[in-house]
């Protein structure tokens, strides 16, 4: 595919909605990147959206609600119902970006070899809550490949805080920490090297039937990661715990993190490798 030639304030201009501006200045993205580089876009990129599993997680309302906001930033979105897509080579090296919605479900060998072969030679791939990180719990490959994986909600549905701890990264950049009621808030077991982009609190939780109280009475005060990116071989991988339900990208500063995840993950074809190694051990 052809670079986009939009230019930059051109650009700028379009993806920040008026919602946004209120979050982020106009310039402050443009020492992120270079003056001959692009930023992140979704302007001719070619768009796999997957949907189905659990559908608790709205999988076809997922679809009904990003894919016109893809489109109206310029991309070219596919739709698949399955997962033998993943299978189909020559279909699968020519997208630019996977974006998954498919809770629980199984993955067989071939399908996520398919998968796992695309992005490595960068195809980006993303999603949201369990339809990234509790996809395919039998698979350790794709757990190790999403570099985190769903444990449990404890608590149930509740109000948590989500704060953002880098804000030199240009997927959180001048984003504020903000709020979610009556939600889910994951505990993930999650790849310590992974770039962690924000983080969410554990505070002292009313235990729910679903929940095992000798997990939960350790908990108070764990600080869980809810926002990261990193590559698989060539490809951009970014994930976001959040979305329980769609209505949560309301949030304005959720609904922007997500929008800047797909781009940035879109552009692993076109933009240089990024250092997203970042352990925290020494
Ligand atoms: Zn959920």
């Amino acid at each position: 595919m052809e670079k986009s030639n939009i230019n930059r304030r051109l650009f700028l201009n379009k993806a920040f909605t008026a919602s946004t501006l209120s979050i982020l200045p106009i310039n402050s993205l443009d020492g992120l990147f270079s003056e001959t580089l692009d930023p992140p876009n979704l302007e001719g990129k070619k768009i796999l959206f997957v949907h189905g599993g659990w559908p608790g997680h709205k999988p076809k309302e997922s679809q009904e609600l990003f894919v016109p906001i893809l489109e109206s930033e310029g991309a070219i979105v596919s739709l698949s119902e399955t997962l033998d897509i993943y299978t189909n080579e020559e279909k699968m090296n020519d997208f630019d970006l996977i974006i998954q919605v498919w809770t629980m479900g199984e993955i067989s060998t071939k399908q996520f070899k398919g998968l796992s072969n695309a992005i490595s030679k960068g195809v980006g791939f993303t999603g949201w809550h369990g339809g990234l990180a509790d996809s395919f719990r039998g698979d350790l490959g794709y757990q190790a490949m999403v570099g985190g994986m769903f444990t449990s909600h404890p608590g149930g549905h509740k109000d948590f805080d989500v704060n953002i701890i880098d804000n030199s990264d240009y997927i959180t950049s001048g984003i504020n920490d903000f709020k979610v009621t009556n939600s889910e808030q994951y505990y993930m077991l999650i790849d310590p090297n992974v770039k962690v982009l924000a983080t969410t609190k554990f505070t002292k939780i009313k235990v729910n039937e679903f929940d095992n109280p000798d997990f939960i009475e350790g908990i108070e005060g764990s600080i869980i990661p809810a926002v990261w990116k990193k590559y698989h071989g060539k490809g951009r991988i970014f994930y976001s715990s959040i979305g329980h339900h769609l209505g949560e990208f309301n949030i304005p500063e959720l609904f922007e993190i997500q929008k800047r995840g797909f781009r940035w993950a879109s552009e692993s074809k076109y933009h240089p490798y990024e250092n997203c190694i970042i352990p925290i051990y020494s």
